[in-house]
């Protein structure tokens, strides 16, 4: 009789380990999905060092402020990565927002 509880303690507290293994690998895949698609992207603005002409990139490993690019298409002087950030990607909500802005702006 007390060998029949023991097992059951036994087979409760196994199914509890299981239950509470599954619950974790569920919640840590969740995370990793999230952070996944709440990366910001890192972005580049390249410059030219006399202002006509200027654009952005993705960020690639070794890419420091000051570095060189290349030479200007315009004007021949150089170009130098004058900016990096990190860009948080846009909730829909404020995407759509974005989208009325650049509306208005192009109705005005
Ligand atoms: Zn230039």
């Amino acid at each position: 009789m007390d060998n029949n509880y023991l097992v059951l303690i036994l087979i409760a507290i196994a199914i509890a380990i299981v239950v509470q293994m599954i619950l974790n690998y569920l919640s840590s895949r969740r995370s990793i999905t999230e952070s996944l698609s709440e990366r910001p992207r890192i972005r580049v603005k390249v410059t030219c060092v006399n202002g006509d002409f200027n654009y952005e990139r993705e960020f690639i490993e070794g890419d420091f402020v000051g570095k060189i690019e290349g030479k200007c298409d315009k004007c021949g002087g150089l170009l130098i990565i004058s900016a990096i950030y990190a860009e948080k990607p846009l909730t829909p909500i404020k995407r759509s927002e974005e989208h009325l802005k650049h509306r208005s702006k192009i109705s005005q």
